[in-house]
């Protein structure tokens, strides 16, 4: 497995390699990323991950500078998985001039997560663009875990005609149902455990689905109630369409729930997807 540091080297070793896979990361590397790496195997000849914490989207008060950076361990992981090239850029070599060329995320970025982390999605889309750019990949893997981001990627490849077919990797978890999460690791042991509330609220959303239930808001307030009660700032649980990620209506048959919280000083999102 290679380690390539600049743009100049990754292109070098990329040109002969056939069909390539892109894996984009910011590292603290777990199972779940893991898994969009053997996902990217079965679709490719070479297999590039990228680990890089991105500045350009984390806020000013975000946890850019503490984002835990293990880069060792995550290459050895790697390795295991089948990975192929490890692209691991510096800040500098990434934006060698300041980035004023950005990518504008469509409205639904100001939505979810973007509503709580301005900027936030703008930020993902021109590293994603710029990764895939240098890369150059036929395929690129991603998780459902960031649903959100996800969607908005899928929005970018095809309104601004990247040639990348984009592939969505289920959510992996650990036992208790926590979706593994780099930011897991800032989790006290009493918070671990409380972490799979979370998960726990969604799931209610989603029996009250399947019990027929169409009251999103009530289902919603529930879900958030709960997890105040257990302590738990919300930053919001809810019932969407998941093809559009616009608001839930009676019509809908494909939802997905989604919700984002802060534990302690950890915020932490989850998603579950159902269909009725
Ligand atoms: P991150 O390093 O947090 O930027 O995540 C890199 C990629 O891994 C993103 O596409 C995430 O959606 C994905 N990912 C993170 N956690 C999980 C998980 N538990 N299961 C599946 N994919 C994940």
């Amino acid at each position: 497995m290679k380690i390539i540091r600049t743009v100049a080297e990754l292109r070098a070793a990329t040109e002969v390699a056939g069909r390539i896979a892109l894996v984009p990361t910011m590292g603290n590397l777990h199972a779940g990323h893991l898994s969009l790496v053997q996902q990217a195997r079965q679709h490719a000849d070479c297999v590039v991950t990228s680990i890089f914490v991105n500045p350009l989207q984390f806020g000013p008060n975000e946890d850019y500078a503490s984002y835990p950076r293990t880069f060792e361990v995550d290459c050895q992981k790697l390795e295991a998985a089948g990975c192929d090239i490890v692209f691991a850029p510096t800040v500098d070599a990434l934006y060698p001039v300041p980035q004023q060329v950005t990518v504008n995320p469509p409205p639904i970025a100001n939505d979810l997560c973007g509503a709580f982390r301005p900027g936030h999605f703008a930020g993902v889309l021109t590293v994603v663009l710029k990764l895939m750019n240098i890369v150059q990949p036929d395929v690129a893997v991603f998780g459902k875990k960031d649903y959100q981001q996800l969607f908005i990627i899928r929005a970018m490849v095809e309104q601004l005609n990247v040639p990348v077919q984009i592939i969505g990797a289920e959510i992996v978890r650990a036992g208790d149902a926590l979706a593994l999460s780099s930011r897991n690791s800032y989790l006290s042991d009493p918070e671990r455990m409380a972490a799979v509330q979370l998960n726990r609220a969604l799931q209610g959303v989603r029996d009250g689905l399947a019990a027929g239930r169409r009251e999103f808001a009530a289902l919603e307030q529930a879900a958030q109630q709960a997890l105040a009660a257990a302590g738990w700032k919300v930053d919001y649980v809810t019932v969407r369409e998941a093809a559009t990620l616009a608001p839930a209506t009676a019509d809908t048959r494909y939802f997905v729930i989604l919700g984002a919280a802060w534990l302690g000083r950890t915020r932490l999102i989850d998603n579950i997807e159902y269909a009725a």
